[in-house]
């Protein structure tokens, strides 16, 4: 698969619209959050702390896989770049990452605990959990290894204390999964209000795993696919 340059615009400009998109779909607020989409030769980045309606695409950072990277004046990579470098080098069949702050998300991570099989669309993130990884503060290395570990077998996993990341062979795929798990941690939040949910077994996951294959959105992938 070829991937889009450095310097491919409409890529920046689709990373800047997904960050939009985030606040739109109230799955991240300020400038919390940060999406990475991989390129030739490492990745595209959100820089840190820029309010997401006045990026502009030049503001995206280009990593290369060493770590060094090129932004304009007074921009700096998103300060948890060493995750979205460590997932996309380790994942090659992954082409996106979207981290965010999403409230529902949030809570369960801060009560520690992974989203259970309460409903099947749990396994549009590869299981029958979305698991949540051990806190670690932001930006660290610590942080990146949890996240690895809990994305192993998954698209999606919780981070303690701290949110939620998505990850896809595309933008528009992890995007799609950062909603839905906002809405299956939505889901069990309410749950818990009135008691201990009933699970799905596992047979029955595996058995949809085993279906799934298409299922949930189509690839509608608008990033561009080839250099420019
Ligand atoms: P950045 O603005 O540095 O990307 O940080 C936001 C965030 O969510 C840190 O975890
Ligand atoms: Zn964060």
């Amino acid at each position: 698969m070829t991937h889009p340059s450095a310097t491919d615009i409409a890529t920046r400009q689709a990373i800047i619209d997904a960050c939009c998109e985030m606040s739109a779909a109230g799955i991240n607020q300020g400038t919390s959050g940060n999406i990475s989409v991989r390129c030739d030769d490492g990745i595209l980045l959100t820089p840190s702390g820029v309010p997401y309606d006045t990026m502009r695409p030049e503001d995206i950072v280009h990593m290369t896989w060493d770590g060094s990277w090129t932004a304009p004046e007074g921009r700096v990579p998103s300060t948890e770049w060493r995750f979205h470098l460590d997932i996309l080098k380790a994942k090659p069949e992954t082409d996106a990452v979207v981290h965010a702050h999403p409230i529902a998300c949030t809570i369960i991570a801060i009560m520690n605990r992974s989203i259970p099989a309460i409903h099947y669309m749990i396994a549009a993130a590869g299981g029958n959990d979305i698991p949540c990884a051990p806190y670690a503060q932001y930006g660290t290395a610590e942080l990146s290894e949890a996240a690895l570990v809990a994305l192993r077998y998954r698209r999606a996993c919780l981070l303690a204390h701290h949110g939620l990341i998505a990850i896809g062979p595309n933008l528009r795929k992890a995007m799609w999964l950062a909603v839905e798990v906002e809405v299956l941690a939505k889901q069990y939040h309410g749950c818990l209000q009135l008691g201990t949910p009933p699970l799905l077994p596992d047979a029955e996951i595996d058995s949809i795993l085993k279906r799934w294959g298409q299922y949930g959105l189509r690839d509608s992938d608008s990033t561009p696919k080839t250099s420019t």
